[in-house]
This record gives C-alpha cells, structure tokens and sequence, in this order.
C-alpha cells in the first residue's frame, strides 16, 4: 500500500465580512472588516495533511475567474499536487460568503459553483494518478455520482476510501458507499446517515453498529469534545479528546480527517491515526480560522511535548 494520499473533493474561498448586524431587506449597511480564506472540505483535509508532511495528490476543481488562480497558488505552495486540479470554463469558483456578528454569530452561504463540474469523467481522467495513492478522501461537496463512481473505481483497485459524509446529505445513497473502508461522520451527519440518535457515545455506538452491520468495514464517530469512537465488528475503541482552551472550532473534523489520513497512510495503524488526529484537531481549535489554524509538522511536534 502507498502511503500517497487522494483527496478527491471540494475548494472554496471563505469570503467572511465582521458586522454589527445583519442588514434588513433593501438596505444598505457598511461593514467594519472582511477576511479571505481558503476552505472547502476537500481542500481542508487536504491541506491539514499535506502540512503534516503528507504526499497528497488533489483532484478538485476551481472556476476561471479571480480565485482560481489563488486557490491552486495556496496548493502549490503548500506542496500538494495539483495536476488534476482544473479551471472550469465559464464557471465561478466555489465561494462561502460568511455574515459574522459582534456575538460571534455566524451566517454562512454556500456557492458550490466549479465543484458541481467535478464529475465521474474527471476521476476517471486522475485514475493512473489515484492509482498511485494508498487512501482515497472524499467529502459530500462535490457531485453524488462522483462520490459513488469514485468509491466503486476504488474497490475495484483495492485502494481504501475513507468517506466523510459531510455536509449532511439526506439524499445519499448508503448503498452505493458501503464497500468504503471508513466512514467517519459527526454525531449530526451519523443521525441524518441512519435516522438514530446519536447525542450520547453509546447512542452514537448503537447507530453506527447499524452500519457496520450494512458492510462498512470501519465507522468512526468524531464526537466533539468527547472525543472520537471506532466502531468495527470488534470491540468499539473510544478515543478521548485533548483538553484544549477552545478558540474556534470551525474545521475542527477537516483538521481531524486530514491528519488521520497522513498518519494511517504511513503507519497503517488505525487507533494511534484517530490519536493522532483527535491531538491535530484540539491544537487545531485553539486558533482562529480553518486552515491557516493547521498546525505545520514542526508546531504540531511542539504542542504534543
Ligand atoms: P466537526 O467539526 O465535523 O463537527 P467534531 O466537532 O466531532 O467534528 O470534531 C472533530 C474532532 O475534533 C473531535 O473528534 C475531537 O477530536 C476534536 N475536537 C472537537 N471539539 C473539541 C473540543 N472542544 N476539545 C477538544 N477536541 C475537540
């Protein structure tokens, strides 16, 4: 098994503007601040393991307008491979115009735009490169059939996938995924999976149990604060979390999922990859912003002392 990573997903630029209220209909309001950033669930983990050192092959695509241009720049400086990350003609780039009141309220929008183009053909066009990768990742912001083109293309070549079902999409087809390795939903996203609750760890076991149970070989809960489960047909684990002073837990999965990826593709070893992961995320969450809150490999090394 290689220990190159695949990250078949979305990109996103977070347009963020700081308000002191939300304007009525028909008004106009000036705003005190606005910040970019770069996001997107697939870019997300993609980075987070990528900045752990990780061998990270990115299949996505960006719009050929402004951002495109930025979006595939941040990759490359960050040493992911972006061949099969393409414009799309005539398309916007995915954009998440975020509304963030004084209270720390937030209203956020999502434009999936040149994601919605990311289709079946385009994974098919990357599979001698996917072939290369040990793990494949995939996120729920980018076409279902290109999910279940890409988890069937997969079994087939007998590299594992590990599916976050996220955003939430009642639409998923359970069926078409279950021959991916992990599953690894959010107590919310597993709920909408199965139609259980799953507010506490042993409600969160029972429901994803019911999955396992379909044929998924791994499911891993992430359960914030409390931690993360890996639920198999074996004993359950329960990973705790790392106590942290909490700044901002946006990202807090895409920080989790990235650096389990980097550490399982290397080591192969699922319980310290979640360990591993859970101490990713909490370092992750004591700083502002999703990706420019990833640690890079030397100060990830320094929390962990
Ligand atoms: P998401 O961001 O997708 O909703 P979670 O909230 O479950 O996902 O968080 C993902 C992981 O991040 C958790 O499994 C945990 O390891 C870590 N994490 C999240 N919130 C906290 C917290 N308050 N303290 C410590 N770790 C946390």
């Amino acid at each position: 098994m290689g220990t190159r990573i695949g990250v078949v997903g979305s990109n996103m630029v977070d347009l963020i503007t700081y308000t002191d209220r939300m304007p009525a209909a028909g008004e106009t309001l000036a705003a005190p601040s606005f910040a970019m950033g770069h996001g997107g669930k697939g870019a997300n983990q993609a980075v987070a393991a990528a900045k752990l050192g990780g061998d990270v092959l990115l299949v996505s695509r960006v719009g050929d307008d402004l951002f495109g241009g930025g979006t595939v720049k941040n990759f490359q400086d960050l040493g992911i491979d972006t061949r099969h990350v393409r414009a799309v003609p005539g398309t916007q780039s995915g954009v998440a115009p975020i509304f963030v009141e004084p209270s720390g309220e937030n209203r956020i929008l999502i434009v999936k735009g040149a994601n919605e183009h990311l289709l079946p053909a385009d994974v098919d066009a990357a599979a001698d490169d996917l072939r290369t990768c040990g793990l494949i990742l995939l996120q729920l912001e980018i076409p279902l059939e290109t999910i279940y083109h890409t988890v069937a293309w997969a079994a087939r070549e007998g590299i594992e996938v590990l599916l976050n079902p996220a955003p939430a999409v009642p639409e998923l087809d359970v069926e078409r995924i279950l021959s991916a390795t992990f599953l690894v939903p959010n107590q919310t996203e597993l709920t909408i999976l199965t139609g259980l609750p799953a507010e506490t760890p042993a409600q969160a076991e029972a429901a994803a149990r019911t999955l396992v149970a379909r044929g998924i070989r791994a499911v891993i809960v992430t359960l914030g604060a409390d931690g993360a489960l890996l639920v198999t047909d074996g004993p359950t684990v329960h990973v705790p979390s790392v106590r942290v002073r909490v700044h901002d837990t946006s990202g807090a999965g895409d920080a989790f999922i990235g650096a389990f990826a980097q550490h399982y593709a290397a080591n192969r070893d699922v319980q310290a990859a979640m360990a591993w992961g859970a101490s990713y995320a909490a370092d992750s969450i004591t700083r502002p912003g999703t990706q420019k809150a990833f640690a890079d490999a030397a100060t990830f090394a320094r929390f962990r002392e």
